[in-house]
């Protein structure tokens, strides 16, 4: 993923940083109110807990209130007891996301040194530490906490230049979309803080449960959507033909047991002597044609247009709101843009016969228009090919 030179400033940013962090960590570990050792193992246990329970679906949709524990660890117990919490998150979401060790000691690094900024902003701003905090304190907590969030989003983007060069604008732009989970995982963090300021451990032990339960419900919103899309796509997947890409016979089912009857004109395309085009050309130049044929209807259809493989080498085109003119229009464009086709080789051509039925002025049952489409499709064959003939019509358009 790092490569060259960036290779080079990718692992002096991450020594930098844990060099940083290591000498923060001499000043600030030995601040540590040990005393208080219950209530910051029951940090650490939630901490674990909330991380490991992220889900992180490629670079979004990833929402973890590891933030929200963060805060009141930094305002009650101080920049040491920080240090250590968001090292132990660090850790925890490496192994969970299996995340190289490289990328494990930056995230500790650059989180304990937000720490370090977090906190001493909080203190210049004259908030107060320990459980002293109150609601008096809002204003240095809300904007040390901006100031937290920004530090780091900053400092991640920082290293995704280095380490994925031009990737960068997609990962900020990622990361820009989902900042707004980071506030209001930073606002809970507020809301935590002056919580535990209150209620002390039974306020840990209270919220921490609210947090972990609404992380269960996350996680499950999550993985429902995922689901859900991957559903979706099975779904999709399902109604296209895997040579040509367009829909498939199912899709034409679909539509056919569909009881709405919207005006809607049908085309039935058929190649021309496409066994001789095999048997002179071979199998695979006759796979070819067809994937050529398919992209030249698709390319001059609407977008609320559909085409269907309906059989070997027979389309149905279904063009919803057209009339039988109209229809007629689109099955001319098909045939002329088919004699510019620039096929593999000189002697390769390819013409079709196209049968036209429009509802409702042909009929109104949707079987009974596919069936007309068809023969209409069979009196051009019957008139020579290369032509197409609507149904109900005596004259045969021949293309030019
Ligand atoms: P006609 O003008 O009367 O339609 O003549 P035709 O030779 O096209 O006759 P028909 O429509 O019955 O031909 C179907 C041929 O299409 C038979 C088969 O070799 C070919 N075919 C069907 N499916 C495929 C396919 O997936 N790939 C290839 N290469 N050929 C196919
Ligand atoms: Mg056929
Ligand atoms: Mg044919």
């Amino acid at each position: 993923m790092v490569n060259g030179g960036s290779r080079v400033l990718y692992n002096s940013a991450i020594a930098l940083s844990v060099a940083c962090a290591g000498a923060a960590a001499v000043r600030y570990l030995p601040t540590i109110p040990w005393d208080s050792w219950p209530q910051l193992a029951l940090f650490s246990a939630l901490t674990i807990y909330l991380h490991a329970r992220t889900v992180k679906v490629e670079n979004r949709m990833n929402y973890s209130l590891g933030t929200a524990v963060f805060f009141p660890v930094l305002y009650i117990y101080g920049v040491g007891a920080a240090m250590i919490v968001t090292t132990l998150a660090a850790v925890v979401d490496s192994v969970a996301h299996k995340k190289t060790v490289d990328r494990m000691l930056f995230n500790a690094a650059q989180l304990s040194l937000s720490a370090v900024v977090c906190g001493t902003v909080y203190g210049r701003l004259g908030g107060t530490f320990g459980y002293a905090v109150s609601l008096a304190d809002i204003w240095p907590l809300l904007i040390a906490g901006f100031v937290y969030i920004v530090i780091n989003v900053s400092l991640v983007v920082s290293l995704s230049a280095m380490a994925l060069g031009r990737a960068v604008r997609s990962r900020l732009r990622g990361l820009l979309r989902t900042m707004d989970k980071d506030f209001s995982a930073g606002f809970w963090g507020v809301v935590f803080t002056l919580f535990v300021a209150e209620y002390s451990t039974w306020g840990i032990i209270l919220l921490g449960m609210v947090f972990a339960q609404f992380s269960r419900f996350i996680e499950m919103g999550v993985k429902m959507s995922v689901e859900r899309g991957m559903r979706q796509e099975l779904e999709r997947e399902l109604l296209i033909d895997s040579k040509t890409g367009v829909y498939n016979f199912r899709y034409l089912t679909e539509w056919l047991a569909d009881p709405a009857v919207d005006p809607t004109a049908v085309l039935f395309i058929d190649i021309d002597d496409f066994k001789a085009f095999n048997d002179r050309h071979g199998h695979a130049a006759g796979d070819e044609a067809l994937i050529t044929l398919a992209n030249l209807i698709k390319s001059v259809i609407r977008a609320d247009d559909a085409v269907i493989r309906y059989g070997g080498e027979e389309f149905v085109v279904l063009l919803p709101n057209m009339t039988r003119a109209g229809a007629k229009r689109v099955a001319r464009r098909i045939q002329t843009s088919l004699k510019n086709v620039r096929f593999p080789r000189r002697d390769q051509s390819l013409t079709v016969s196209i049968g036209i039925a429009a509802c409702p002025e042909d009929t109104k049952d949707k079987h009974h228009l596919l069936g007309l489409a068809d023969q209409a499709m069979y009196e051009a064959k019957r008139s020579g090919k290369d032509c197409c003939h609507s149904w109900g019509e005596s004259a045969v358009v021949h293309s030019v």
